[in-house]
């Protein structure tokens, strides 16, 4: 048991400060708009947002999870990644209008959405979806649109007290999508019809017309999400730090439910980016990012949520794939036995998951040594003193461990075990040659790697030799190259007399 009282997890602290604010009945709310790869750092949101929900859900009465993709926003300009023959004209008409680029899904908007939910699922989160151009199609937002509407110049000053900005004359809250070119970026409102629900537009390649309410355009975004949390009566959202700014959306969004939609603003939760190591915040335009799917690839879907969880949403989170993220899994792996942030560890948790008590390094060296066969990794696991339990369990994070290092493992983590005896050892000195020769007399199959740790030294000593040129020669009989793994815990996991034999070939 831990003597020292932990600080509360914040999604504790928070979920108390929402109770006590808002009462006991909630609605968290996320929403990522799909104009490109979803990445790792998009992840924050909803790990942050499930994570919420998680303690609303024990806490309060009630508490519904919402995503919401903004598949109706605008194509903004042909990303690097797009084909511009194929998408110069698609610049400006909503994500849900536009084709796919592989041709296998329904609409552009659902070729990055369709992977982002299914990493969704693998990471345990299951909010009510929505697609904002099925809400707009189906006539959710025409209410809001018709307040907003008749609102319009009560909107532009409250951007321009927020902002200090002013917008222009012909400004609309509402953006039509025209009948002719389909794109919503170049139509101006002319006047519309509550009644008939219907909005008159001009658009700047020359077409004027009506459009319906529903489905016939949509609200710019600052007027869009207060609009969102007055459908939805949403009372908690994570956003990025971006829209937390002063005069950001978030102030905007707040005096526009207040003053024009006669609601309260969700508690906000901003969040800090997510950065990759030596490469910056991570986003789609700088072409940074790491992909959801190559990190879950790579780490299992509890680690991913705890790499999130431990840390407060207004901290910033430094992602490195290569040994930093070796130990964060093993980090994962110890947290209850260290007494680390367990209450992170248990919201991470994902149901049919269970620990799995190897650690994820001594995993990487075990995977190389069995090359691909159950058997040998068991045995490799056994005699490095590891129970066999969860055989499943233990499948899935050799396959981790084999993916991560081919993916992101530094070269000196790699190495592969030499059939026959390596043309190196030819260099090898007369003193690292009798260190072979005696460990090859002393090493017995029971010894643990600590044991086996402990014979190098002793070895050394004897000799008289520098504890690194043992190692080298030990790397150099067995893998041909002078690093290697922890010497004493590999060569506890490789088949003692072949190790024998090899290490006395060497020093002959
Ligand atoms: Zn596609
Ligand atoms: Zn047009």
């Amino acid at each position: 048991m831990a003597t020292t009282a932990r600080a509360k997890h914040w999604a504790d602290l928070l979920a108390e400060e929402i109770i006590r604010q808002r009462g006991r009945s909630h609605v968290v709310n996320t929403g990522i708009t799909p104009s490109g790869e979803i990445h790792i750092g998009n992840m924050r949101e909803v790990v942050t947002a499930d994570a919420i929900h998680r303690v609303l859900k024990a806490q309060a009465d009630a508490c519904r999870f919402l995503y919401i993709a903004d598949t109706y926003d605008p194509l903004r300009r042909v990303y690097p990644f797009l084909d511009p023959q194929q998408y110069q004209d698609n610049v400006g008409k909503p994500l849900s209008e536009i084709p796919c680029p592989c041709q296998g899904h329904p609409s552009y908007a659902e070729h990055f959405l369709a992977p982002f939910l299914r990493s969704l699922e693998r990471l345990g989160i299951a909010p009510t979806v929505h697609r904002a151009d099925q809400l707009y199609k189906a006539g959710a937002y025409t209410e809001t649109i018709i307040t907003a509407l008749r609102a319009r110049d009560q909107i532009r000053r409250i951007l321009k007290e927020e902002t200090g900005r002013e917008t222009p004359e012909d400004w609309s809250p509402f953006n039509p999508i025209c009948l002719a070119c389909g794109r919503l970026t170049h139509t101006q409102v002319m006047g519309f019809s509550a009644t008939e629900q219907t909005v008159d537009y001009v658009c700047a390649c020359g077409q004027r017309g009506a459009v319906p309410m529903a489905g016939g355009g949509k609200l710019t975004w600052r007027v869009d999400w207060p609009a969102r949390w007055k459908i939805f009566g949403v009372t908690v959202e994570p956003f990025g730090k971006d829209h937390a700014s002063k005069g950001g959306s978030y102030d905007t969004g707040l005096r526009i439910a207040r003053e024009v939609y006669g609601n309260e603003a969700p508690h906000p939760v901003p969040y800090e980016w997510l950065s990759l190591a030596g490469k910056g915040d991570m986003s789609s335009s700088k072409g940074n990012v790491l992909s959801i799917h190559a990190m879950l690839e790579v780490v299992p879907p509890e680690v991913l949520r705890y790499l999130i969880l431990r840390t407060p949403p207004q901290r910033s989170i430094k992602i490195d794939p290569g040994l930093p993220l070796l130990q964060l899994i093993d980090e994962y792996d110890d947290v209850e036995a260290q007494n680390r942030d367990s209450r992170a560890l248990e919201l991470s948790a994902i149901s049919g998951i269970s620990p799995v008590r190897v650690p994820f390094r001594h995993m990487v060296t075990v995977v190389q040594v069995a090359q691909g066969d159950d058997a040998t990794l068991v045995e490799a696991l056994q005699r490095g003193g590891y129970r066999v339990e969860n055989l499943e369990g233990l499948r899935q994070r050799a396959a981790y461990a084999q993916r991560w290092l081919e993916t992101f493992a530094p070269e000196e983590l790699r190495f592969r075990i030499q059939a026959q005896l390596p043309t190196g050892v030819a260099e090898l000195t007369l003193a690292q040659k009798q260190a072979l020769q005696l460990m090859g007399e002393r090493l017995r199959a029971e010894m643990s790697g600590e044991e086996i740790h402990q014979l190098i030294y002793t070895i050394k000593d004897e000799l008289g030799t520098k504890p690194d040129l043992v190692f080298k020669a030990i790397y150099l009989a067995l893998l041909g190259k002078t690093q290697g793994p922890r010497a004493g815990w590999f060569l506890s996991t490789l088949d003692t007399s072949f190790v024998k034999r090899r290490f006395a070939e060497a020093a002959a």
